[in-house]
């Protein structure tokens, strides 16, 4: 079980999210627990990193960080200890939960479970901190902005559990936020292929390494509300979406429980920031010059424009960066100006990323047409575009993200109907 940031918000939400615990073991599984810090918490304490060191080390950040949910795994230990339960906290160095790769943005590597299984046999809950883990140097890492989720997967994969349910502030994954679109609609099932696309490209509703690793590893996730009254269906129930294989999809489809869609849901992202460098040289080589240095820092790059080249052998080039990333980035290219040999470096973060994602386009002609037309209709400008398999996405001015995601929901038939209709 998996409590984001708005279930962990003070005392009184953490007894209901201990009383939802209490419920499960009382039906006799045994239950490990993955917390968020408090909501706003890790926010604070990244502009207080940022206060401190524009440029900060990621390894210190990482310490810093990971502190929110040490102070929840503690709380929710303790208020279940306080209705007579047996908890205790875990934390990633304890378990230890292994990582590699870089501070800040750490993959897990392996769990090391003996202890974790013998204390759930003593009939204790295992409360657990997400987010945070431990490098190979045992220093303290974190698994990037809405890490536990993937803490929640990687530790019900390292159990074998049945079901990893991850308790949110919404109750299931929806054709598109249900916070900008009032329309939308819940899913009650959504493929990983699909729910994998959706997140990278935006629906924070799931950290996007959660849903690899879950389809990797097979574990059964589903997407809850923590937000419920003390006589709700049981999870067990599965009264929230589950995220499924698609060959579960398809049955689901043919028992007729849900209606097939071209698009299945419509994602945005705000966190991504542009960069312009004006007058690249036209030839090959410039553009690995640009990019290395990048992948070297381990920044990764999304949507690429090379313009065509203008005259006396010169282009532009533009690209996506996560905003996060951008101040780094710039620095990185300031420093090989003369390598890389462009005239001006021109940054922009107001822009937005919205995508539409859906495995029925796979056998589809037309959705980004569709797309096109329903986004030129209100004369919204597009700056770039990129497609996959299963996704389109454009690049428009941030100002305009919530009227372009209402324009494609409804223009591809997504709305919910009207209750009263
Ligand atoms: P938590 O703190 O529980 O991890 P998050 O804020 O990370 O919660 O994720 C839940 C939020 O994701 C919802 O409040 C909702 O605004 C947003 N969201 C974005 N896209 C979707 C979607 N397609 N379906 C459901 N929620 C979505
Ligand atoms: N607290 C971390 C964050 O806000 C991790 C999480 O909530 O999933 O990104
Ligand atoms: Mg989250």
């Amino acid at each position: 079980m998996k409590f984001g940031g708005t279930s962990m918000a003070g005392t009184e939400r953490i007894r209901r999210v201990a009383n939802i615990v209490r419920r499960q073991q009382a039906a006799g599984h045994e239950v490990a627990v993955v917390v968020s810090a408090m909501a706003g918490e890790t926010d604070r304490l990244v502009n207080f990193c940022r206060e401190a060191h524009a440029l900060y080390d990621p390894a210190e950040y990482d310490v810093v960080v990971a502190s929110g949910e040490q102070v929840t795994a503690g709380l929710l230990a303790l208020t279940l200890q306080s209705m007579g339960a047996k908890a205790r906290s875990w934390l990633g160095w304890q378990l230890p939960i292994n990582t590699i790769e870089a501070h800040a943005k750490a993959r897990v590597d392996t769990i090391d479970a003996p202890d974790l299984v013998a204390s759930l046999e003593r009939g204790e809950i295992a409360v657990i901190p997400g987010f945070q883990g431990v490098s190979a140097e045992g220093r303290i890492t974190t698994m990037g902005r809405g890490g536990s989720d993937t803490s929640a997967v990687a530790v019900a994969a390292a159990l074998n559990a049945d079901r990893c349910d991850i308790y949110t502030d919404v109750d299931g994954v929806y054709t598109t936020d249900p916070r900008i679109v009032a329309k939308a609609r819940k899913l009650k099932a959504v493929t990983y292929e699909e729910m994998l696309e959706l997140a990278s490209v935006g629906a924070k509703v799931l950290q996007t390494r959660s849903v690899g690793l879950a389809m990797k590893e097979g574990v059964r996730v589903q997407v809850l509300s923590s937000f419920i009254d003390d006589d709700a269906t049981p999870a067990d129930d599965l009264p929230g979406t589950m995220i499924v294989s698609d060959e579960e999809m398809e049955r689901i489809y043919e028992e007729g429980d849900m209606e097939r869609q071209h698009v299945t849901g419509i994602a945005h992202d705000k966190n991504e920031a542009k960069i312009i460098l004006t007058r690249v040289p036209d030839k090959p080589g410039a553009v690995a010059h640009i990019f290395s240095p990048l992948a070297d820092a381990s920044i990764n790059v999304d949507m690429i424009i090379q313009n065509v080249g203008r005259d006396k052998g010169e282009t532009d080039v533009t690209f996506t960066v996560p905003q996060t990333d951008l101040a780094r980035a710039q620095a990185l290219l300031e420093d090989r100006r003369g390598e890389i040999g462009f005239n001006r470096i021109i940054t922009d973060s107001k822009i937005a990323k919205i995508s539409v994602v859906g495995v029925g386009m796979k056998s589809h002609a037309g959705v980004a047409a569709t797309m096109f037309t329903a986004l030129s209709e209100r004369g919204i400008n597009i700056q770039a575009i990129s497609t996959s398999e299963i996704k389109v996405s454009v690049m428009i001015d941030e100002d305009e993200t919530e009227l372009a995601v209402r324009v494609l929901h409804t223009a591809y038939g997504l709305d919910a109907k009207d209750e009263a209709a």
